[in-house]
C-alpha cells in the first residue's frame, strides 16, 4: 500500500496525541486504511530524535510493520541477531536459542530478532508522516483538552500521560525496587549476532547488538544503585560493568550518556472512554526483561487499526471501538505483565528452592526443542500464541 495513492478517506481527522514510536506508527497505520489523522507532540523533531535508546524488535512487531507498509524501509536500519543467549549467572551454563527454534512462519525471515536505534526509527516515521497527505503533523504544540469532545482522540502520550490524568482515569501500578540504567557501549568479545539476557540477583542485564561492536546495555538493579552508577565517571562506569559481564566480554567505551529510569508494572483502569483511547505506555508498562515493552505497545496498534478497518466510516461502529479495544487487548497485556513480573521475582533472587526451579527450567529447555520453540514463540509473537502453538 502506498501513502500517495488515491484513497477514500474518513472526513474527520483522528487526533493522535504524542509522536513517539506508538503515536507515529498508529497515524501511519490509520492513513493506510483511509483515515485522516492529526498528530500532536509537545517536542520538536530534533528533541524527539535526540533520545538515545535501542529497541529490540520481535516478529510480532515485524508483522505489524509489514501490514502498515513500513517494514522494508525499517529493516534496512536494523541490526539483526541470530542468537539469543540466556544466562543465569548463579545457576548453570548458558542457553542459546537460535533460528532453528523459530516457528516455520518466522524462520523464513532468518533472524531471531532485530535491534534499531530510536533516532533511525523516528526519522523514518516522521519523514513518512510529513510526506503523507492524510496526516497533519503539529510538533512543538499541545493538544487542547477542549477538543476532546469534537473528535476521536488517541492518546499515545507516554507513561505520564496528561490525557489519562485529565480524564481522571486511575492506574494500577506496582513500582519495582529496581530501576533501569541504559547506555550504548562499545564491547569487545561479544558476538555481534547475539542478544544477551543475563539474569543476576540484583536484576537482569541485556546486551542488544546495534552493529559495529556497539551494544545497548539495559541494566536493571536496585534503583539507588542505578543512580549511583549514573554518577560514576565513564571509566568507573566501564569498570563497574566489566566486573559483572561474562568472561571474555569487555566493555571498552561508553558511546552516549547513560540514563536511568524507575521501573513499574502498570495498567490503566480503563483504556479510554467513548471516543478516547489510551495506547502504548500511556495505558500500560512492564519491566524491560525480555525486551517486551515496546513490542507489547505495538500490538495495541494492530488491534486499533483492525477495529477501525472493520468499523469502516460508520460513526456508530467507531463509537464502539473503545470497548472492543479493551476487550481485545486485556489478555495479552495482562499476561505479558504477569510473566515479566514472575520472571523478575524468580531470577532476582538467590533463594535455594528458586535456584533449583531455575536449573530445572534451563535443563528442560536444553533437552527439549519443543519447549525452546514454545518459549521463543511466546517471546517473539506474544504469550497469546500459546493457544495455537504446534510443536
Ligand atoms: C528513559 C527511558 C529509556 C528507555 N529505554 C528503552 C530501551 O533502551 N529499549 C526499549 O525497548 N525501551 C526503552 N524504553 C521504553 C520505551 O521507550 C517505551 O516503551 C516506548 O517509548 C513507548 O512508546 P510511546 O510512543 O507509547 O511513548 P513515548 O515514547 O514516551 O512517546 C510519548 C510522546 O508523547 C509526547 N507527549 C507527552 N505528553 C504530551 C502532550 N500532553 N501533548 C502532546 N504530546 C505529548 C512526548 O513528547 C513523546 O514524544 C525506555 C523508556 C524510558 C522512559
Amino acid at each position: 500500500m502506498s501513502s500517495k495513492s488515491a484513497k477514500i478517506t474518513y472526513k474527520h481527522p483522528i487526533k493522535v496525541i504524542g509522536c513517539g514510536p506508538i503515536g507515529s506508527m498508529l497515524a501511519i497505520g490509520l492513513s493506510e486504511i483511509g483515515f485522516k489523522a492529526e498528530v500532536y507532540d509537545l517536542l520538536t523533531k530534533d528533541q524527539i530524535l535526540s533520545r538515545s535508546r535501542g529497541y529490540a524488535i520481535t516478529h510480532s512487531t515485524r508483522r505489524i510493520l509489514q501490514k502498515v507498509g513500513l517494514w522494508n524501509q525499517i529493516v534496512l536500519k536494523t541490526n539483526s541477531f541470530d542468537y539469543l543467549r540466556i544466562e543465569d549467572i548463579s545457576s548453570c551454563k548458558p542457553l542459546v536459542l537460535n533460528k532453528d527454534d523459530l516457528s516455520i512462519q518466522n524462520s523464513i525471515y532468518k533472524s531471531v530478532g532485530w535491534i534499531i536505534d530510536h533516532a533511525d526509527l523516528m526519522s523514518i516515521l516522521i519523514d513518512r508522516i510529513i510526506s503523507d497527505n492524510n496526516i497533519e503533523l503539529y510538533l512543538n504544540s499541545s493538544f487542547s483538552t477542549s477538543d476532546y469532545n469534537s473528535a476521536f482522540v488517541i492518546a499515545a502520550d507516554g507513561p505520564s500521560s496528561q490525557t489519562r490524568k485529565s480524564l481522571n482515569i486511575g492506574i494500577w501500578s506496582n513500582s519495582y525496587k529496581q530501576g533501569c540504567l541504559t547506555a550504548k557501549v562499545l564491547i569487545r568479545g561479544a558476538n555481534k549476532n547475539t542478544a544477551y539476557e543475563i539474569f543476576r540477583k540484583e536484576g537482569p542485564l541485556a546486551l542488544l547488538p546495534m552493529g559495529k561492536d556497539v551494544f545497548q546495555v539495559v541494566w536493571s538493579a536496585p534503583y539507588p544503585k542505578c543512580l549511583e552508577r549514573l554518577l560514576l565517571s565513564k571509566s568507573s562506569f566501564l569498570d563497574s560493568l566489566a566486573s559483572i559481564l561474562p568472561e571474555g566480554i569487555e566493555p571498552d567505551y561508553v558511546v552516549d550518556n547513560p540514563k536511568c529510569f524507575p521501573l513499574k508494572l502498570s495498567l490503566s483502569k480503563t483504556f479510554g472512554s467513548d471516543s478516547i483511547l489510551l495506547v502504548g505506555d500511556s495505558c500500560h508498562s512492564c519491566h524491560p526483561i525480555g525486551g517486551q515493552g515496546l513490542n507489547l505497545c505495538i500490538r495495541d496498534i494492530e488491534v486499533i487499526i483492525s477495529l477501525f478497518e472493520r468499523a469502516g466510516f460508520s460513526p456508530n461502529k467507531i463509537n464502539q471501538i473503545s470497548y472492543k479495544y479493551r476487550y481485545k487487548r486485556i489478555l495479552d497485556i495482562a499476561l505479558v505483565g504477569l510473566i515479566t513480573d514472575l520472571l523478575v521475582r524468580l531470577f532476582s533472587n538467590d533463594n535455594y528452592y528458586l535456584l533449583l526451579i531455575r536449573r530445572f527450567g534451563f535443563n528442560l529447555l536444553r533437552a527439549s526443542s519443543t519447549f525452546r520453540r514454545l518459549i521463543l514463540k511466546m517471546m517473539t509473537d506474544g504469550p497469546m500464541t500459546i493457544l495455537n502453538f504446534r510443536s
